[in-house]
């Protein structure tokens, strides 16, 4: 399969170099060239199949061409050892957990995926030099991607963070690895860790020295394996006979998990509508409305993984429709919501079900209440466990959250970290450094 740019002004990619190098010559996103429709047989079955399973023929439309059939079924397996399971939360709207990963987010496939398809491609070519990751991270993935390439050969991950910033939780899961993982602790907000990681992109000198790659969502490695969880979330539905009228509601930020569903629909999966649910950050809100793209800076919310005013996967939405607003907007709608409203979607949900919802699903939860039209069955991404966002649910629901052990875990450990500058003349210093 080959892949070319959005922004259609840089030449056409192997799949290897789209993973490799993660952005095109033209800063565009890559693409697959085509989009392969699964067999009806696949999906009137779907519902006897595991997850994994399922995941290595969804994995085998995308990548099948380009990697060995035993060692795409290998990098699926290590990828998916852990279920994600539909919870019912009301008669018709169904949270699918996507938090039970080892750092507890949905994160964690795309990251541990795309780190053995790296490894599996820098193996092949014997001799190829050491790959760099650089992530910029407000809490969520740079502990997906520090964990999911925890003790990978041939790779180094360098995540960059704002110093303060972070929750507690959040930090030790990327500063207490050692290994291949360096933290980067930034005197600065997530805006300047982004700015450092985008220069170092751009930076001549420092790319003919190094290897250097994105572990973000731009990433089709990243992005493309949490088409999976559409898959599974159908066949789960569907073996409760609910799955005729279902409508998929994701919690966005950067829109690269509703991009995966998305391909998933554009692969044959029977979901019947999406929508992308958000914070006060309501570009892609916005968009649905008028059919005008206004990029803003991004406002902080209590749903913080999702405070994105320029969502990068936009680009891909638009190719895989054609910038045709009317087939994007008859398929997806909106939602956009204050900090307020996330909290008291919060605290009624734990008053009439029971359930304890973070503040990303909360915004999923939401929008099918407000939505849902009768004889749908509404599924939201639950993207995060709540005690990763302890105090903010605490503080909400009025009781306590327990922190599963695995999160607790990384607690014990010592925190490492190299301190930094905002200054990029001080970061490329230390990553020219690093390579000697
Ligand atoms: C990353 C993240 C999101 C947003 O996902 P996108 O793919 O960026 O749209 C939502 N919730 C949580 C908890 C996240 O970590």
């Amino acid at each position: 399969m080959k892949y070319f740019s959005t922004n259609h002004k840089a030449p056409i990619a192997t799949l290897k170099k789209a993973v490799v190098k993660g952005l095109a010559e033209d800063r565009g996103l890559y693409m697959p060239e085509e989009i392969k429709k699964l067999p009806k047989e696949f999906f009137d079955n779907i519902e006897n199949y595991s997850f994994q399973e399922i995941a290595c023929v969804v994995a085998d439309a995308f990548f099948g061409e380009d990697v060995n059939a035993e060692d795409l079924k290998k990098i699926v397996c290590v990828t998916l050892s852990f279920e994600t399971p539909l919870a019912q939360v009301e008669d018709n709207i169904f949270s699918l957990e996507l938090f039970h990963g080892p750092t507890l987010a949905f994160k964690d496939v795309g990251a541990r995926f795309m780190a053995r398809l790296l490894q599996y491609f820098i193996r092949k070519e014997k001799g190829d030099s050491l790959v760099n990751v650089l992530v910029a991270t407000s809490g969520d993935t740079g502990s997906a991607v520090a964990n999911g390439f925890l003790g990978v050969d041939g790779i180094h991950v360098y995540v960059l963070y704002p110093k303060g910033k972070v929750s507690k939780i959040q930090e030790c899961q990327f500063t207490t690895l050692g290994k291949n993982i360096t933290a980067v602790e930034v005197d600065g907000v997530f805006d300047d860790c982004q700015t450092l990681v985008k220069n170092a992109f751009m930076d001549s000198e420092l790319n003919s020295a190094m290897k250097l790659t994105s572990a973000n969502s731009i990433n089709v490695a990243r992005f493309l394996p949490q088409a999976f969880y559409y898959f599974n979330a159908y066949s789960q539905l569907k073996r409760l006979g609910k799955a005729d009228e279902m409508v998929m509601c994701v919690p966005s930020g950067n829109f690269g998990n509703i991009c995966a569903a998305l391909f998933g629909h554009a692969m044959g999966l029977p979901i019947k509508r999406f929508i992308a649910a958000n914070n006060a950050n309501d570009v892609f809100f916005n968009y649905l409305k008028t059919g005008q793209y206004e990029p803003k800076p991004s406002v902080q919310t209590i749903a913080n993984a999702m405070d994105v005013g320029d969502p990068s996967n936009f680009a891909r939405i638009i190719e895989l429709y054609g910038n045709s607003h009317k087939r994007i907007s008859s398929l997806i709608s909106g939602a956009t919501y204050s900090d307020s409203q996330i909290a008291e979607s919060m605290k009624s949900c734990r008053e009439q079900t029971g359930y304890i919802l973070d503040p990303h699903g909360a915004c999923g939860y939401r929008a099918l209440k407000e939505n849902l039209k009768i004889g749908e069955v509404g599924v939201f991404c639950e993207t995060a466990h709540p005690a990763k966002f302890k105090d903010t649910v605490e503080g909400i629901i009025g009781s306590e959250v327990a922190i599963p052990e695995r999160l607790a875990a990384f607690m014990r450990g010592e925190k490492q970290s190299v301190p930094m500058t905002k200054d990029f003349a001080d970061f490329k210093k230390f990553l020219l450094g690093c390579c000697k």
